[in-house]
């Protein structure tokens, strides 16, 4: 089973997405980790990021590897693991930059398409339109931006970095006008995804409601089957 979480930063997708996948036994593919890792290399083999051939080709030559179950996720670049790294405030706003460059989006399609053939839960802004426009479930996670910012603001206060809220939430706008506006591949809810609104909604209410879509779809996906077998028997 495939399962596409697509939405803005702060919506609890990665949360959400790994409570799904330990529920489901599934692989778990934050597919922003992939970006943010482009990103680090980026910054630190100084390659000029308005250079889109010379991003593009590093994205290509670098090998991204996301290794551990939901819970103990970690994602390695050429063997290193930069799971800390990639968190800060400078990948943060350069995934933003480069995941609109063309070639960079390939080569992680790519990719993840390979990563995820067998079943997972993938996390993205754009699984369900063009990574896995055939997933057997499609979430559009969102929620007003104002709480959406709340959320990233409290992870990073967590994370004991100084922020200022006012800061959080505009550079959160500006990177998902950013994802929206971009030509290639932008956040959009795809045309059969299921929109849910989480604003005023705890987790565990948004799980609930994900996980009844879930089984509903596998009842329907199994009857299928089950005709499918009766029929090769007639
Ligand atoms: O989800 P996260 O905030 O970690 O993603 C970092 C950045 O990577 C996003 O701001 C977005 O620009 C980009 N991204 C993307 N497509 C994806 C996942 C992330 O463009 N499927």
């Amino acid at each position: 089973m495939i399962i596409a979480i697509d939405g803005p930063s702060g919506a609890g997708k990665s949360t959400l997405g790994r409570m799904l996948a330990r529920e489901l036994g599934l692989l778990y593919i934050d597919t922003g980790w992939m970006y943010r890792a482009v990103a680090f290399a980026v910054i630190e083999a100084n390659v000029n990021a308005s250079d889109d051939l010379a991003v593009g080709s590093l994205a290509r030559r670098i090998d991204i590897d996301l290794h551990g179950d939901p819970d103990t996720l970690r994602v390695t670049l050429d063997r290193r693991d930069v799971t800390e790294a990639i968190r800060s405030e400078d990948v943060t706003h350069m995934s933003s930059v480069i995941s609109a460059i063309p070639d960079v989006r390939r080569a992680m399609v790519e990719r993840q398409r390979e990563m995820g053939r067998r079943g997972a839960v993938l996390n993205g802004r754009d699984i369900g339109t063009v990574v896995f426009p055939d997933a057997d479930v499609k979430f559009f996670l969102t929620a007003v931006a104002e709480e959406r910012a709340k959320r990233r603001f409290a992870e990073e206060f967590e994370q004991n970095k100084t922020v200022d809220f006012g800061e959080t939430l505009a550079d959160m706008t500006e990177r998902d006008r950013r994802d929206s506006t971009r030509a290639d591949s932008p956040l959009r809810v795809a045309d059969d995804a299921i929109l849910i609104d989480s604003t005023g909604q705890s987790i565990e209410e948004v799980f609930a409601g994900m996980m009844a879509i879930v089984n509903q779809k596998s009842e329907i996906v199994n009857q299928k089957s089950e005709i499918r077998n009766q029929k090769s028997v007639i």
